[in-house]
């Protein structure tokens, strides 16, 4: 099959890799001049710092310090890892800087021979159906008919900014995390950080080196306000502004604020996509069969849409799943056992009172569906040392948020072991 890939970064390269290894004849087109997507760093923010309408919009959202949330060996594809026997090296830190992330991106595009097929600075604008076939068109013009499309375009760039009542009263800076790059700004300040995930804990310490105060607000937050660790202050959600003073929703006021941080992540966005094909409500991509396919256009596959995952190895698995769809080797069920599955799980996620936002969140469910794909692909399960250093680097995260890059941990994965 002739098949188009949208976006070169780790979603777009391993779906590359495993459509050529099933046979189909690829092109990835990719909008920037390099493979990587959200790895290949950016140190100039966009001159909106909610990122909301800015003139000079940025991709990538990676702050200069950032080392990765997950030990290197969980996080690499399975069959390539991050040492000397895959793409990195066996001195990198378990927890490595971004830019060897890069790296290890760079190295697999180069290793399995993929640069030949990526068309760099070509930005899909459109894609149409036509006849059972995708007519893909780029801003330079460039025009082609494709049996299918795998969207890899990304889902951290559009940055997620609720509404907070009073802000627009605020006199202070607001930011989101998309454009945070250092603490440099926040020197001496009074600030108030909302977002409680991973970027939102980074950042919270990084500002707290510098700052005043930190007042760090997030719905995980249900106790009382008191101090964590010197000058961050624990607060449940802010419920407005009033002036430059902040009201929880416990009651508590912070007056004087001097910058208000968003890390509240953010929205799937797939502007060169009819209207018609699937719907976004509140972060939540529907119908998606296996969160990857609408049903009535199983030619179209949406990657690695699930959030609160291991990325890599989760994009690794669906890609090689698709790959084999399409090469008639899986069987998927008729678009109408689909749909119906697909609001089943709707239906479901109901049940459990989950709110829509959290519907692509898989977490603890995320093995279980790897596992599937695999099974259905006739190739082995996780293994096992995978789910254990899953739960472990998870512990070992929520233990100490500042600290957990650094710690040793007792299982390990297929990586050469001699971690700094
Ligand atoms: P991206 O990396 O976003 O790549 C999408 C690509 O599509 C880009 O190259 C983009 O230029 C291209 N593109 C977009 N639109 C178009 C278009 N219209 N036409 C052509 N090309 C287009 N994951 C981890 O595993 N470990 C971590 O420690 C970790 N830390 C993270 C920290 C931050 C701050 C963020 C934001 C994310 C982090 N992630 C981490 C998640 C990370 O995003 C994924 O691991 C993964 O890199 C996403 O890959 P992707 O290919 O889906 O998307």
């Amino acid at each position: 099959m002739k098949v188009a890939v949208i976006g070169a970064g780790a979603a777009g390269l391993v779906s590359a890799r495993e459509l050529i290894r099933c046979g189909h004849e690829i092109t990835v087109f990719e909008q920037s001049e390099r493979v990587g997507g959200i790895w290949v760093y950016e140190a100039e923010p966009e001159d909106d710092l909610l990122g909301l309408s800015p003139s000079n919009a940025v991709f990538s959202s990676l702050y200069d310090s950032l080392r990765t949330n997950l030990p290197r060996d969980l996080m690499a594809f399975q069959d390539y890892t991050f040492d000397s026997s895959g793409g990195g090296d066996d001195y990198w830190q378990r927890y490595p800087h971004h830019s060897k992330v890069l790296e290890y991106l760079e190295n697999f595009a180069k290793d399995f021979d993929l640069l030949r097929y990526i068309k760099f600075s070509e930005t899909v604008v459109s894609m149409v159906s036509e006849n059972e076939a995708w007519l893909v068109a780029t801003e330079s013009g460039h025009q082609d008919i494709f049996d299918a499309v795998m969207i890899c375009n990304g889902h951290y760039s559009r940055p997620r900014v609720p509404h907070i009542p009073g802000i627009d009263k605020f006199t202070g800076l607001t930011i989101h995390s998309h454009n945070y790059r250092n603490n440099d700004q926040f020197a001496g300040k009074r600030v108030a950080v909302f977002g409680a995930a991973a970027s939102g804990i980074d950042i919270a310490w990084e500002i707290s080196q510098v700052a005043t105060d930190v007042y760090w607000s997030g719905g995980i937050f249900d106790f009382p306000a008191r101090t964590i660790a010197g000058n961050i202050y624990l607060y449940p959600s802010p419920l407005g502004f009033s002036g430059n003073t902040l009201e929880f929703t416990d009651g508590i006021s912070v007056e004087a604020i001097d910058i208000f941080v968003y890390c509240t992540g953010y929205e799937y966005s797939f502007p060169f996509l009819q209207d018609d094909i699937v719907s976004i409500t509140d972060n939540w991509i529907y119908p998606l069969y296996q969160e990857m396919l609408p049903p009535e256009y199983a030619s179209l596959a949406f990657m690695g849409v699930p959030s609160l995952v291991i990325p890599f190895p989760l994009f690794e698995m669906q890609a090689r799943w698709y790959a084999r769809v399409l090469a008639g080797k899986v069987k998927l069920p008729s678009p109408s056992l689909m749909q119906a599955l697909v609001q089943s799980r709707h239906d479901k996620l109901v049940d459990e009172g989950q709110p829509v936002r959290h519907f692509h969140k898989l977490a603890d469910k995320q093995e279980a569906y790897v596992n599937q794909l695999a099974e259905e692909c006739g190739d082995p399960a996780l293994p096992e040392w995978f789910g254990k250093l899953a739960i472990e680097a998870q512990h070992s995260r929520q233990a100490d948020p500042e600290n957990f890059r650094d710690k040793a941990m007792s299982f390990h994965g297929a990586s050469v072991v001699k971690y700094r």
